[in-house]
């Protein structure tokens, strides 16, 4: 097996779509949140909400990680365990979430999920967004994603007991692998039939999230109107594919021709995430280099239902 290794840990700016001024912070059930504000450190507990008007930085008791909740005027209080830092960005509100990889990973899971989805599926988005996530070179600064469909949705903490969070667990650590490198699996909604490759696409430059991969038109069981970009994964067509029986590692090998699957080892973060966490041994992180993408290669590959 191939030694990869990530940090345990990624920063995700999180409800920059509502642009907020303003954020209210609030303690999840029984947690105990360190704020520090103003040159100010309060302990916030119960239900007492903080009104955030500038920089802030939270987490818990001791440095660790925290479960919160945080709400923009007029929107509903999104959950989230981590490590949290607003910052200014002109008159909003920048709110950056560092949190445990998996962590993250069930909540995009939870978030790009429908109701009823096949838990193949399912399996096969936790497979996706976790190596998108470790695969993509980032397209912001500051921060590594953000939690719109720009990078991929999240919508806050996946529940304890959904799909997500045991598609999650159940693939821990898994990701889609291309000679080595982590494939950063691009998907979109419904691909009308046939999935794109990267230069059918024509997404070149700057666009393409870690050039590497080129990706493959292959076809796929549903036609009809294709919703995004069409490259990689196909949502709909992967949950017709766990209909007819067909597992996770089934429907990643149709949409990611040539790639093999797997498992990610997490470097230790600088704390304990949670005490149930596993133990982790320190490992140099060691990302794969960039490379440029060869224009010539199999860009019409196509692989039968
Ligand atoms: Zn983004
Ligand atoms: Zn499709």
């Amino acid at each position: 097996m191939l030694a990869l290794t990530i940090a345990a840990t990624v920063h995700i700016s999180v409800m920059g779509s509502l642009h907020p001024v303003q954020l209210a912070l609030q303690p999840a059930k029984d947690a105990v949140l360190v704020v520090e504000m103003q040159g100010r450190t309060e302990t916030l507990r119960g239900d007492r909400t903080v009104k955030i008007t500038g920089p802030v930085r939270v987490a818990g008791p001791g440095g660790a990680m925290a479960q919160f909740r945080l709400s923009a005027p007029g929107s509903k209080p999104r959950e989230y365990v981590g490590k949290l830092q607003v910052r200014r960005n002109g008159a909003e509100l920048l709110a950056i979430v560092e949190m445990d990889r998996e962590t993250a990973v069930a909540a995009i899971t939870d978030s790009e999920g429908s109701p009823g989805m096949p838990f193949e599926a399912r399996k096969a988005q936790a497979v996706v967004t976790r190596s998108y996530l470790a695969g993509a070179r980032s397209r912001h600064t500051g921060f590594d994603f953000c939690d719109t469909d720009h990078c991929q949705l999240m919508k806050g903490l996946a529940p304890a007991d959904s799909a997500a969070s045991a598609a999650t667990m159940i693939t821990r650590g898994q990701v889609v692998t291309y000679k080595g490198d982590v494939v950063p699996a691009l998907y979109s909604a419904s691909c009308g039939g046939h999935t794109k490759s990267l230069a059918q696409s024509k997404w070149m430059g700057a666009a393409i999230p870690q050039p590497g991969y080129p990706y493959f038109s292959v076809a796929c069981p549903l036609q009809g109107r294709a919703s995004g970009h069409g490259v990689g994964m196909c949502q709909l067509g992967s949950m017709e594919i766990a209909r007819h029986g067909r597992s996770a590692r089934i429907i990643l090998g149709h949409y990611f021709p040539n790639t093999v699957i797997d498992t990610l080892e997490f470097t230790a973060p600088r704390d304990e995430v949670r005490p149930s966490a596993p133990k982790l041994t320190v490992v140099p992180k060691n990302l794969p280099p960039l490379r440029t993408l060869a224009a010539s290669v199999d860009t019409d590959a196509r692989v039968a239902p």
